[in-house]
Protein backbone atom coordinates (compact mmCIF):
# COMPACT_ATOMS: atom_id res chain seq x y z
CA UNK A 1 0.00 0.00 0.00
CA UNK A 2 1.36 3.59 -1.02
CA UNK A 3 0.80 5.30 1.95
CA UNK A 4 3.17 8.12 1.43
CA UNK A 5 1.69 8.87 -2.21
CA UNK A 6 -1.76 8.64 -0.69
CA UNK A 7 -1.01 11.12 1.77
CA UNK A 8 0.76 13.80 -0.95
CA UNK A 9 -2.11 13.41 -3.41
CA UNK A 10 -4.36 14.15 -0.32
CA UNK A 11 -2.25 17.03 0.44
CA UNK A 12 -2.64 18.80 -3.36
CA UNK A 13 -6.18 18.19 -2.82
CA UNK A 14 -6.37 20.11 0.60
CA UNK A 15 -4.48 22.81 -1.13
CA UNK A 16 -7.05 22.88 -3.74
CA UNK A 17 -10.11 22.86 -1.15
CA UNK A 18 -8.11 25.86 0.54
CA UNK A 19 -7.85 23.17 3.55
CA UNK A 20 -3.99 24.29 6.12
CA UNK A 21 -5.27 21.14 7.96
CA UNK A 22 -8.03 18.01 7.76
CA UNK A 23 -9.47 15.69 10.39
CA UNK A 24 -10.15 12.41 9.10
CA UNK A 25 -12.99 10.80 11.04
CA UNK A 26 -14.47 8.32 8.58
CA UNK A 27 -12.90 4.96 9.33
CA UNK A 28 -12.37 3.24 5.95
CA UNK A 29 -10.53 6.45 5.28
CA UNK A 30 -8.44 6.65 7.99
CA UNK A 31 -7.57 3.14 7.23
CA UNK A 32 -6.60 3.64 3.65
CA UNK A 33 -4.07 6.74 4.56
CA UNK A 34 -2.56 5.11 7.42
CA UNK A 35 -3.66 1.29 7.58
CA UNK A 36 -5.17 1.62 11.06
CA UNK A 37 -7.97 -1.64 10.92
CA UNK A 38 -9.47 -0.49 14.54
CA UNK A 39 -13.02 0.80 15.06
CA UNK A 40 -11.67 4.04 17.18
CA UNK A 41 -9.23 6.73 15.60
CA UNK A 42 -8.77 10.16 14.06
CA UNK A 43 -6.19 11.19 11.56
CA UNK A 44 -4.97 14.88 11.44
CA UNK A 45 -3.02 15.60 8.50
CA UNK A 46 -1.78 19.41 9.37
CA UNK A 47 1.92 20.51 8.92
CA UNK A 48 2.83 16.89 10.23
CA UNK A 49 0.37 13.61 10.39
CA UNK A 50 -1.00 12.64 14.14
CA UNK A 51 -3.25 9.64 14.66
CA UNK A 52 -5.46 9.64 17.76
CA UNK A 53 -6.80 6.97 19.83
CA UNK A 54 -7.57 5.57 22.94
CA UNK A 55 -5.68 2.80 25.08
CA UNK A 56 -7.89 0.31 23.66
CA UNK A 57 -5.64 0.98 20.74
CA UNK A 58 -2.30 1.56 21.89
CA UNK A 59 -0.76 -2.33 20.63
CA UNK A 60 -2.76 -2.31 17.60
CA UNK A 61 -1.79 1.18 16.12
CA UNK A 62 1.75 0.87 17.11
CA UNK A 63 1.55 -2.21 14.81
CA UNK A 64 -0.10 -0.69 12.10
CA UNK A 65 0.38 3.08 11.92
CA UNK A 66 2.22 4.20 8.95
CA UNK A 67 3.11 7.77 8.27
CA UNK A 68 1.80 9.26 11.51
CA UNK A 69 2.43 10.01 14.78
CA UNK A 70 0.47 7.88 16.91
CA UNK A 71 -0.97 9.40 20.12
CA UNK A 72 -2.52 7.59 22.75
CA UNK A 73 -5.93 9.76 24.43
CA UNK A 74 -7.77 10.14 27.99
CA UNK A 75 -9.57 12.39 26.32
CA UNK A 76 -12.07 11.61 23.18
CA UNK A 77 -9.65 11.29 20.56
CA UNK A 78 -11.82 13.70 18.28
CA UNK A 79 -11.08 16.50 20.80
CA UNK A 80 -7.55 15.79 21.14
CA UNK A 81 -7.33 16.23 17.41
CA UNK A 82 -8.52 19.38 17.62
CA UNK A 83 -6.83 20.69 19.88
CA UNK A 84 -3.60 19.44 18.04
CA UNK A 85 -5.08 21.57 15.29
CA UNK A 86 -5.84 24.57 17.29
CA UNK A 87 -2.16 24.90 17.93
CA UNK A 88 -1.66 26.33 14.03
CA UNK A 89 -3.20 29.46 15.65
CA UNK A 90 -5.09 30.13 12.61
CA UNK A 91 -6.11 29.20 8.80
CA UNK A 92 -8.89 26.47 8.09
CA UNK A 93 -9.49 23.10 8.99
CA UNK A 94 -11.02 20.63 7.00
CA UNK A 95 -13.67 18.01 8.08
CA UNK A 96 -15.70 15.33 6.23
CA UNK A 97 -18.76 16.71 6.29
CA UNK A 98 -20.85 13.44 4.97
CA UNK A 99 -18.97 11.65 8.22
CA UNK A 100 -19.21 13.97 11.40
CA UNK A 101 -22.41 14.55 13.12
CA UNK A 102 -23.39 18.10 13.46
CA UNK A 103 -22.44 17.31 17.68
CA UNK A 104 -19.18 16.69 17.13
CA UNK A 105 -18.38 19.23 14.41
CA UNK A 106 -19.35 21.83 17.04
CA UNK A 107 -16.92 20.08 19.89
CA UNK A 108 -14.01 20.23 16.94
CA UNK A 109 -15.06 23.90 16.60
CA UNK A 110 -15.59 24.67 20.33
CA UNK A 111 -11.84 22.83 20.99
CA UNK A 112 -10.51 25.50 18.37
CA UNK A 113 -9.10 28.83 18.88
CA UNK A 114 -10.31 31.65 16.98
CA UNK A 115 -8.60 32.22 14.05
CA UNK A 116 -8.80 28.40 13.12
CA UNK A 117 -12.21 28.28 10.95
CA UNK A 118 -14.03 24.78 9.80
CA UNK A 119 -14.35 23.79 6.59
CA UNK A 120 -16.72 21.45 5.25
CA UNK A 121 -14.79 18.76 2.77
CA UNK A 122 -16.71 16.11 0.44
CA UNK A 123 -15.69 13.29 -0.53
CA UNK A 124 -11.73 14.80 -0.63
CA UNK A 125 -10.46 11.21 0.50
CA UNK A 126 -13.03 9.11 -1.41
CA UNK A 127 -11.94 10.69 -4.66
CA UNK A 128 -8.39 9.24 -4.05
CA UNK A 129 -10.01 5.39 -3.60
CA UNK A 130 -11.55 5.56 -6.13
CA UNK A 131 -8.53 4.81 -7.85
CA UNK A 132 -6.99 1.54 -6.96
CA UNK A 133 -3.26 0.80 -6.88
CA UNK A 134 -2.59 -2.68 -8.31
CA UNK A 135 -2.14 -4.05 -5.47
CA UNK A 136 -5.72 -3.07 -3.94
CA UNK A 137 -6.88 -5.05 -7.62
CA UNK A 138 -5.00 -8.06 -6.72
CA UNK A 139 -6.99 -8.10 -2.98
CA UNK A 140 -10.13 -7.31 -4.59
CA UNK A 141 -9.88 -10.36 -6.82
CA UNK A 142 -8.84 -12.56 -4.00
CA UNK A 143 -12.18 -11.04 -2.09
CA UNK A 144 -14.05 -11.78 -5.06
CA UNK A 145 -12.58 -15.61 -5.80
CA UNK A 146 -13.82 -16.23 -2.80
CA UNK A 147 -17.44 -15.37 -3.06
CA UNK A 148 -17.40 -17.18 -6.59
CA UNK A 149 -16.34 -20.33 -5.00
CA UNK A 150 -18.79 -20.05 -2.22
CA UNK A 151 -21.63 -20.02 -4.91
CA UNK A 152 -22.34 -23.23 -5.00
CA UNK A 153 -22.26 -23.45 -1.41
CA UNK A 154 -25.71 -21.39 -1.60
CA UNK A 155 -26.49 -23.50 -5.18
CA UNK A 156 -27.16 -26.65 -3.11
CA UNK A 157 -28.24 -25.10 -0.04
CA UNK A 158 -31.38 -23.88 -2.41
CA UNK A 159 -34.64 -26.36 -1.52
CA UNK A 160 -37.74 -25.63 -2.22
CA UNK A 161 -39.97 -25.32 1.19
CA UNK A 162 -36.65 -24.71 2.43
CA UNK A 163 -36.01 -21.10 4.12
CA UNK A 164 -34.19 -18.16 2.15
CA UNK A 165 -32.44 -17.73 5.55
CA UNK A 166 -31.25 -21.70 5.90
CA UNK A 167 -29.58 -20.98 2.43
CA UNK A 168 -27.57 -17.42 3.21
CA UNK A 169 -26.79 -19.35 6.86
CA UNK A 170 -25.27 -22.30 4.72
CA UNK A 171 -23.48 -19.51 2.97
CA UNK A 172 -22.51 -17.50 5.39
CA UNK A 173 -20.90 -20.22 7.83
CA UNK A 174 -18.96 -21.48 4.60
CA UNK A 175 -17.45 -18.03 4.08
CA UNK A 176 -16.23 -18.00 7.54
CA UNK A 177 -14.66 -21.06 7.41
CA UNK A 178 -12.83 -20.36 4.08
CA UNK A 179 -11.40 -17.22 6.23
CA UNK A 180 -13.90 -14.20 5.25
CA UNK A 181 -13.87 -11.65 8.14
CA UNK A 182 -17.60 -10.61 7.13
CA UNK A 183 -20.05 -10.52 4.94
CA UNK A 184 -19.67 -6.94 3.28
CA UNK A 185 -23.33 -6.65 3.59
CA UNK A 186 -26.52 -8.37 4.62
CA UNK A 187 -26.88 -11.49 2.35
CA UNK A 188 -29.94 -11.36 -0.20
CA UNK A 189 -31.50 -14.60 -1.09
CA UNK A 190 -34.71 -13.67 -2.64
CA UNK A 191 -36.95 -16.07 -4.03
CA UNK A 192 -39.98 -16.43 -6.41
CA UNK A 193 -42.63 -13.04 -5.66
CA UNK A 194 -39.65 -11.92 -3.30
CA UNK A 195 -37.44 -11.81 -5.95
CA UNK A 196 -38.62 -8.90 -7.03
CA UNK A 197 -37.69 -6.97 -4.18
CA UNK A 198 -34.28 -5.71 -5.24
CA UNK A 199 -33.19 -5.46 -1.66
CA UNK A 200 -34.36 -8.83 -0.84
CA UNK A 201 -32.49 -9.29 2.53
CA UNK A 202 -33.10 -13.19 3.39
CA UNK A 203 -36.07 -13.72 5.21
CA UNK A 204 -37.94 -16.65 6.65
CA UNK A 205 -40.06 -17.18 3.52
CA UNK A 206 -40.11 -20.76 2.09
CA UNK A 207 -38.30 -21.13 -0.95
CA UNK A 208 -41.60 -22.09 -3.72
CA UNK A 209 -41.17 -25.19 -5.80
CA UNK A 210 -40.86 -23.31 -8.71
CA UNK A 211 -39.51 -19.70 -9.52
CA UNK A 212 -36.44 -17.25 -9.21
CA UNK A 213 -34.15 -16.88 -6.70
CA UNK A 214 -31.40 -14.03 -6.47
CA UNK A 215 -28.80 -14.42 -4.33
CA UNK A 216 -26.32 -11.10 -3.98
CA UNK A 217 -24.01 -11.68 -1.34
CA UNK A 218 -20.00 -10.50 -0.55
CA UNK A 219 -17.09 -11.37 1.60
CA UNK A 220 -14.55 -8.98 3.10
CA UNK A 221 -11.28 -10.42 3.02
CA UNK A 222 -8.14 -8.23 4.21
CA UNK A 223 -10.55 -5.37 4.69
CA UNK A 224 -11.40 -5.79 0.86
CA UNK A 225 -15.61 -6.28 -0.09
CA UNK A 226 -16.03 -8.34 -2.78
CA UNK A 227 -20.06 -8.16 -4.25
CA UNK A 228 -22.02 -10.61 -6.51
CA UNK A 229 -25.44 -11.57 -7.61
CA UNK A 230 -26.25 -14.74 -9.80
CA UNK A 231 -29.97 -15.42 -10.62
CA UNK A 232 -30.82 -19.33 -10.49
CA UNK A 233 -34.22 -20.79 -10.99
CA UNK A 234 -35.45 -23.67 -9.03
CA UNK A 235 -37.89 -25.98 -11.25
CA UNK A 236 -37.87 -25.74 -14.99
CA UNK A 237 -37.54 -22.05 -16.39
CA UNK A 238 -40.64 -21.32 -18.75
CA UNK A 239 -40.02 -19.80 -22.27
CA UNK A 240 -41.01 -16.10 -20.79
CA UNK A 241 -38.71 -16.76 -17.95
CA UNK A 242 -35.64 -17.77 -20.10
CA UNK A 243 -36.36 -14.36 -22.37
CA UNK A 244 -36.06 -12.22 -19.61
CA UNK A 245 -33.25 -13.86 -18.27
CA UNK A 246 -31.21 -13.50 -21.41
CA UNK A 247 -32.35 -9.66 -21.58
CA UNK A 248 -31.00 -9.17 -18.11
CA UNK A 249 -27.45 -11.11 -19.31
CA UNK A 250 -27.59 -9.28 -22.82
CA UNK A 251 -27.74 -5.92 -20.96
CA UNK A 252 -25.52 -6.54 -18.31
CA UNK A 253 -22.98 -8.31 -21.19
CA UNK A 254 -23.31 -4.47 -23.16
CA UNK A 255 -22.83 -2.64 -19.87
CA UNK A 256 -19.22 -4.31 -19.32
CA UNK A 257 -18.69 -4.17 -22.76
CA UNK A 258 -18.84 -0.49 -22.43
CA UNK A 259 -16.47 -0.29 -19.51
CA UNK A 260 -13.35 1.61 -21.47
CA UNK A 261 -11.44 4.15 -20.07
CA UNK A 262 -12.75 7.04 -20.95
CA UNK A 263 -16.17 6.08 -21.68
CA UNK A 264 -18.25 8.09 -19.50
CA UNK A 265 -20.59 6.39 -16.47
CA UNK A 266 -23.59 7.61 -18.41
CA UNK A 267 -22.81 5.54 -21.26
CA UNK A 268 -21.98 2.45 -19.32
CA UNK A 269 -25.08 2.82 -17.82
CA UNK A 270 -27.06 3.70 -20.95
CA UNK A 271 -25.95 0.15 -22.53
CA UNK A 272 -27.65 -2.07 -19.83
CA UNK A 273 -30.86 0.38 -20.22
CA UNK A 274 -30.40 0.27 -23.98
CA UNK A 275 -30.78 -3.59 -24.29
CA UNK A 276 -33.72 -3.58 -21.97
CA UNK A 277 -35.40 -1.16 -24.22
CA UNK A 278 -35.91 -3.15 -27.21
CA UNK A 279 -37.19 -5.72 -25.10
CA UNK A 280 -39.56 -3.71 -23.75
CA UNK A 281 -38.62 -4.22 -19.93
CA UNK A 282 -36.54 -0.83 -19.21
CA UNK A 283 -40.14 0.04 -17.17
CA UNK A 284 -38.43 -2.65 -14.95
CA UNK A 285 -34.99 -1.58 -14.63
CA UNK A 286 -35.76 0.73 -11.30
CA UNK A 287 -31.71 0.93 -10.39
CA UNK A 288 -28.75 2.03 -11.19
CA UNK A 289 -26.40 0.09 -13.09
CA UNK A 290 -23.41 -0.23 -10.46
CA UNK A 291 -21.07 1.34 -7.96
CA UNK A 292 -17.69 1.54 -7.25
CA UNK A 293 -16.19 -1.03 -4.37
CA UNK A 294 -13.08 -0.93 -2.77
CA UNK A 295 -12.38 -1.38 1.53
CA UNK A 296 -16.48 -0.54 1.40
CA UNK A 297 -19.07 -1.95 -0.46
CA UNK A 298 -20.38 1.06 -2.45
CA UNK A 299 -17.93 3.50 -2.87
CA UNK A 300 -17.34 6.15 -5.91
CA UNK A 301 -18.41 6.30 -8.76
CA UNK A 302 -21.56 5.98 -9.15
CA UNK A 303 -22.64 3.71 -12.58
CA UNK A 304 -25.74 6.08 -13.21
CA UNK A 305 -27.79 8.38 -15.39
CA UNK A 306 -26.30 12.50 -14.02
CA UNK A 307 -22.91 11.20 -13.42
CA UNK A 308 -20.02 14.02 -15.04
CA UNK A 309 -17.53 11.31 -13.96
CA UNK A 310 -15.61 9.24 -16.77
CA UNK A 311 -13.52 6.14 -16.60
CA UNK A 312 -10.04 5.82 -15.61
CA UNK A 313 -7.86 2.64 -14.99
CA UNK A 314 -7.80 1.49 -11.65
CA UNK A 315 -11.59 2.17 -11.20
CA UNK A 316 -13.20 -0.75 -9.83
CA UNK A 317 -16.96 -0.84 -10.68
CA UNK A 318 -20.30 -3.21 -10.24
CA UNK A 319 -22.34 -3.71 -13.45
CA UNK A 320 -26.05 -5.05 -12.12
CA UNK A 321 -28.32 -4.29 -14.28
CA UNK A 322 -31.77 -6.40 -13.03
CA UNK A 323 -35.67 -6.47 -13.71
CA UNK A 324 -38.10 -6.78 -11.09
CA UNK A 325 -41.79 -7.51 -11.50
CA UNK A 326 -43.45 -6.97 -8.42
CA UNK A 327 -45.26 -10.06 -6.91
CA UNK A 328 -44.10 -12.15 -9.97
CA UNK A 329 -40.51 -12.39 -10.52
CA UNK A 330 -36.97 -10.36 -10.51
CA UNK A 331 -33.67 -11.19 -12.37
CA UNK A 332 -30.03 -9.41 -11.12
CA UNK A 333 -26.72 -10.29 -12.58
CA UNK A 334 -23.66 -8.77 -11.01
CA UNK A 335 -19.96 -8.80 -11.72
CA UNK A 336 -17.19 -6.55 -10.60
CA UNK A 337 -14.90 -5.22 -13.54
CA UNK A 338 -11.64 -3.31 -13.10
CA UNK A 339 -11.24 -0.97 -15.56
CA UNK A 340 -7.42 -1.25 -17.41
CA UNK A 341 -5.15 1.13 -19.51
CA UNK A 342 -7.24 -0.67 -22.70
CA UNK A 343 -10.24 -1.88 -21.47
CA UNK A 344 -10.96 -3.75 -18.23
CA UNK A 345 -10.80 -7.11 -16.42
CA UNK A 346 -13.38 -8.64 -15.60
CA UNK A 347 -12.89 -10.29 -12.18
CA UNK A 348 -15.56 -12.33 -11.50
CA UNK A 349 -15.41 -16.02 -12.68
CA UNK A 350 -18.45 -17.11 -11.85
CA UNK A 351 -19.92 -18.68 -15.04
CA UNK A 352 -23.75 -16.46 -15.44
CA UNK A 353 -25.76 -19.06 -17.95
CA UNK A 354 -29.04 -19.27 -16.27
CA UNK A 355 -28.82 -22.45 -13.98
CA UNK A 356 -31.74 -24.41 -13.20
CA UNK A 357 -32.31 -26.00 -9.45
ZN1 LIG B 1 -24.53 -7.02 -4.93
ZN1 LIG C 1 -23.55 -4.20 -5.89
Amino acid sequence: MDYSGRIAQLRLAMQKARCDALLVTHLPNVRYLCGFTGSAGVLLLSSRSFFFTDGRYAEQAAKEVVGAKVVITKSPALTAAAKQAGRMKRGHLGIEADHLSVTAAEAVADALPKGVRLASTRSIVEQLRMIKEPVEIELLRAAIDLGCELLPVAQKAIRPGGKEVEVAAKLEFAARKAGAQAMSFETIVAAGPRSALPHGVASEAPIPANGFVVLDYGVILHGYCSDMTRTVHVGRADQEERDLYRAVLDAQLAAIAACLPGAKLTEVDSAARDVLKQAKLDKFFTHSTGHGVGLEIHELPRVAQGQKEILRPGMVITIEPGIYQAGKRGIRIEDVVAITETGYDLLTSARKELIEI
